[in-house]
C-alpha cells in the first residue's frame, strides 16, 4: 500500500479538507499514475453532499483524471512507464455481462465499479483523482492522443465523454437540429461536439451571459430560457435535446420544444425527480431518455475524435487550496466552464 496526499470530504457539509487515501499494491494488471489534472464535475458535489444518496466519509471524489504512468504490474501490456493516461468515471466492471461484452461498461449489468464512493474487489471504498496518485487497472485506464494539452484534457474522461456518448447514439450529425440545456462543464462539451459531428446547434441558458461563447464555440443560435417569448418560437424545433442541467428543472416546457420524434436526453443528475406529464410525450411520439458516461473503447474513441478536430474544453486552472472556493463556483453557476485542479500544488 502507498499513503498518497488527497483532498475530501469528512461529511456532508462541511468544506473539503487536505487528507492522505491508501492506495493498493500495483496488482499485475495493474498501472500506477501520478496525477497531474483532476477535473471538477457537479457529481463530485452532488455525491459529496449526499444529494443521491448516503455515503461513506471520508471520501475523495474525482474522475476526470490525467496523469503519467510511474509504475506498471508485471503483465501490464496496454501501457508502460511515461505514457500520458487518463481515468474516468469507470474503474472497473464485471467484463462478462452482455453489457461489458460490446464495451459498455458503464451499463455493466452486475454493477460497475465507480473511480470514487463504490466498494472495491478489496472491500474498501475507492477514492477518486484529487489525489497525488491512482492505481488502476490497466483496461480502465485511456491512452492520451498527441495532440492534446495534458492540462486541459482531464474534463473530457467525464464531460466529454458525456456529452459524446449521447450525441452519437442518437446521430447527431448534418441536419439534425440539436439543442442543449445548461452550458456548465457538460454543456458546453456538448456544444464543441455537437458543432464538430456537424448538427445544427441550439444552446439554452438562462439569461444572456453565456450567449456570445455559446456562438464562439460554434452554435448557430442561443435561446435564453427565461424569456418566455423566445422559447416559445423554438417549440417543437429540436430533434434532440440534451439536458445537462444540474438542478430540478419543468421538463414539459423542454419537451414541448421537441418535434415529433424527437428526444429529450437527460445527463443532467439532481436529486430531485422530474414530473412528465403523458400528454407532454403522447401526441408528437417523443422520447424522453437518459445516458451515462461511456464505455472505455467509446472514451478511446472520443479522446482520438479531439485530438484530431483539436477540441480542448474551457477550463481554468486552480490550486488544491482553491478547491472549495471553486465548489461554490460551480454552485453558482460560475465557471468558463471546468475547473481543473494541478494536482503538483499539493503540499
Ligand atoms: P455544471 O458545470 O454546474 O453545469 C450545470 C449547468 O446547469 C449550469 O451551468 C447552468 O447552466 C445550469 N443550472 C444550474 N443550476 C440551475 C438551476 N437552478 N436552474 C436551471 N439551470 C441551472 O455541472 P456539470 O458538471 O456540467 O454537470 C451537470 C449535471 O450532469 C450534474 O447534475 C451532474 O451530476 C450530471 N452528470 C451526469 C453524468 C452522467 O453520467 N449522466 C456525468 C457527469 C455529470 P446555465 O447557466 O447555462 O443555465
Ligand atoms: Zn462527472
Ligand atoms: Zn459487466
Amino acid at each position: 500500500m502507498t499513503t498518497v496526499k488527497a483532498y475530501g470530504a469528512v461529511n456532508a457539509t462541511d468544506p473539503l479538507v487536505p487528507m492522505t487515501v491508501e492506495r493498493r499494491e500495483v496488482g499485475p494488471h495493474d498501472v500506477l499514475i501520478d496525477i497531474g489534472y483532476a477535473g471538477i464535475c457537479h457529481s463530485d458535489i452532488h455525491t459529496i453532499r449526499a444529494e443521491w444518496g448516503p455515503i461513506t466519509y471520508p471520501q475523495v471524489v474525482g474522475h476526470e483524471i490525467v496523469g503519467h504512468v510511474v509504475e506498471v504490474g508485471s503483465d501490464v501490456t496496454k501501457h508502460k512507464v511515461g505514457d500520458l493516461v487518463g481515468v474516468g468515471c469507470q474503474s472497473n466492471s464485471c467484463r462478462t455481462c452482455a453489457q461489458c461484452q460490446q464495451g459498455h461498461d458503464q451499463y455493466c449489468l452486475a454493477g460497475n465499479t465507480q473511480t470514487y464512493g463504490s466498494v472495491d474487489t478489496d472491500g474498501t471504498i475507492t477514492q477518486g483523482g484529487y489525489s497525488e496518485a491512482v492505481v488502476t487497472n490497466e483496461d480502465y485506464v485511456l491512452g492520451i492522443p498527441d495532440g492534446l494539452d495534458p492540462a486541459k484534457t482531464a474534463p473530457l474522461l467525464c464531460a466529454g465523454i458525456t456529452t459524446y456518448s449521447p450525441l452519437k447514439h442518437w446521430n447527431a450529425g448534418p441536419g439534425v437540429r440539436v439543442g442543449i440545456v445548461g452550458m456548465g462543464g457538460l454543456g458546453h462539451m456538448g456544444v464543441k461536439l455537437a458543432v464538430a459531428l456537424g448538427a445544427d446547434v441550439t444552446v439554452l441558458s438562462r439569461g444572456t451571459r453565456k450567449r456570445e461563447d455559446a456562438l464562439s464555440f460554434g452554435a448557430n443560435a442561443y435561446v435564453d430560457t427565461t424569456d418566455s417569448e423566445a422559447m416559445d418560437r423554438v417549440r417543437g424545433s429540436f430533434d434532440l435535446l440534451i439536458n445537462t442541467v444540474s438542478a430540478g428543472l419543468d421538463i414539459t416546457t423542454y419537451l414541448d420544444l421537441l418535434d415529433v420524434d424527437g428526444a429529450l436526453v437527460n445527463v443532467g443528475a439532481p436529486e430531485q425527480p422530474f414530473s412528465v406529464p403523458a400528454f407532454s410525450l403522447i401526441p408528437a411520439r417523443r422520447t424522453l431518455a437518459g445516458s451515462t458516461t461511456g464505455g472505455i473503447p467509446e472514451i478511446q474513441e472520443m479522446l482520438e475524435f479531439c485530438a484530431q478536430r483539436g477540441i480542448h474544453p474551457e477550463t481554468e486552472l486552480i490550486s488544491v487550496d482553491q478547491i472549495n472556493e471553486a465548489w461554490q463556483r460551480v454552485l453558482s453557476a460560475d465557471v468558463r466552464y471546468r475547473f481543473v485542479i494541478d494536482t503538483k500544488t499539493f503540499s
